[in-house]
């Protein structure tokens, strides 16, 4: 038996995490392979947005921070604006270009005009989420600003670590504990473990939290847990100069936190159910490239991505969300709370961090589009209500396999921990 393996059901969803695991072994290898062809993998970012928040200082400018632009070349001229000369727009036609508004009443980020708006086009393959080593002040401002003024004061009531990794390793005696790290590293694991006070380990979450902002929550925090998950799972060892996972930076980021950890299989099931609602118009979408090996590769991976996640059955219902009398008002303030991140995201001191926090927070904003602008029939027949950019597309099921990846290495990480205390 896996000590750490989480059972029973996912809080605020209607799927437990062995269903979650095995759809996500699935979808894994699906998912993969689609986000190597050249729709999914191409992106325009606009990566140079001023931060509106606070002055930012002191930008990551290590080679693993900055993003390796593409060939502009390479984008399908669909893609791209034409040169129109402005005298061909008639006086009534308005300003020029023609941008999309920043965004729409359906909208829950920021969304980013790939024809007309600024940005870099970027290869997502080349520009990995990975450990980059942007980290201190900068780095934690950004989160400190997105838990504590953008997650209607729910965060600090959500810290429980009871019975989180690690705690095998705590409760010894006294005695070392046999660990895959260096002994100095073993030590500060140690005492970081020992010093999570009861208020860390368990604090109950308040019942009358409106499941709203318990769901807002959860969106982020299993965001960050999953940017947290590929930086462990891709640790640049600068002693061995290799990439490699790192078990302690696991534990002690995401391990000992089951919430953070189970906020993870969240937004696994929340853009699960996204995709499923979605179903219809993503099987139907137009994802010619011209690059016709990659084409035909399109073809066979969504259906089969799709035939696995419709599968999984009714694993959320977002129907319960935002009704009554306040619903309306909750639904408002969810969305400008959500826009707000995204815009946040443009604080990020280093391009490549920028780049996924962007691109995540834009995924996981299309999925709530989908989930709580539209109603099921607007998927349905010929399409003529919805509004979804390419961009949206492509960042959905980007982050669907982000999450994917990282549920594959909570399991990778889960058997190197299991090893561990076995042999101890
Ligand atoms: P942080 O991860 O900065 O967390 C700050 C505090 O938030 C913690 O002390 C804890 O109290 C709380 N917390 C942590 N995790 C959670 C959670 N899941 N749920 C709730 N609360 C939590 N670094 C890279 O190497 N590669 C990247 O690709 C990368 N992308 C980033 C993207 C963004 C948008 C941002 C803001 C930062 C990114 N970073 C990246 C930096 C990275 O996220 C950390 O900030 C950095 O590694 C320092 O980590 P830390 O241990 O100080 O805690």
């Amino acid at each position: 038996q896996n000590i750490c393996k989480p059972e029973g059901f996912i809080r605020d969803t209607y799927s437990d995490f062995d269903t979650i695991e095995s759809l996500n072994h699935r979808v894994a290898r699906p998912l993969d392979k689609l986000i190597h062809t050249k729709f999914f993998r191409t992106l325009k970012v606009d990566l140079y947005k001023p931060c509106r928040f606070w002055r930012t200082e002191g930008s990551c400018f290590q080679r693993d921070c900055i993003v390796q632009p593409m060939d502009e070349s390479q984008v399908p001229a669909e893609w791209c604006a034409e040169t129109i000369d402005q005298n061909d727009f008639g006086p009534f036609l308005g300003s020029f270009p023609r941008q999309r508004p920043e965004y729409t009443s359906k909208d829950f980020v920021v969304v980013n005009d790939e024809t007309y708006g600024d940005g870099l086009w970027l290869d997502l393959v080349e520009n990995p989420e990975r450990f980059t080593g942007y980290a201190g002040a900068g780095a934690n401002a950004v989160w400190m600003s997105i838990y504590q003024d953008n997650c209607f004061g729910v965060a600090p009531y959500l810290q429980d670590t009871a019975g989180g990794w690690g705690s095998q390793l705590v409760n010894l005696d006294g005695k070392t504990m046999p660990f895959v790290l260096p002994p100095h590293k073993r030590r500060e694991l140690t005492s970081f473990l020992e010093s999570l006070t009861e208020e860390d380990r368990g604090v109950t979450l308040p019942t009358d939290v409106p499941r709203e902002y318990r769901v807002f929550y959860r969106a982020i925090s299993g965001l960050h847990a999953s940017v947290s998950t590929h930086i462990c799972a891709e640790y640049f060892n600068s002693t061995s100069e290799r990439w490699e996972p790192n078990l302690g930076c696991f534990i002690s980021r995401i391990g000992a936190f089951p919430d953070r950890l189970q906020n993870m299989y969240f937004n696994f099931v929340l853009l699960t159910r996204a995709i499923q609602k979605m179903e219809p118009y993503i099987a139907a979408y137009d994802y010619t490239t011209g690059v016709a090996r990659d084409d035909r590769a399109v073809k066979r991976l969504v259906p089969k991505m799709l035939k696995a996640v419709k599968k999984a059955g009714m694993i959320f219902d977002e129907k319960e969300l935002f009704r009554g009398p306040s619903g309306r008002e909750l639904k408002t303030e969810f969305q400008a709370n959500f826009r707000n991140i995204s815009r946040i995201m443009d604080c990020t001191g280093c391009e490549k961090c920028r780049l996924w926090g962007k691109t995540q927070t834009m995924g996981i904003g299309t999925a709530l589009k989908a989930l709580f602008s539209y109603p099921d029939r607007a998927f349905r027949g010929r399409f003529t209500s919805l509004d979804f950019k390419r961009n949206e597309i492509v960042a959905l099921i980007t982050t669907y396999f982000q999450f994917s990846r990282s549920l594959d290495a909570i399991e990778m990480f889960r058997e190197m921990y299991q090893d561990i205390v076995t042999d101890w």
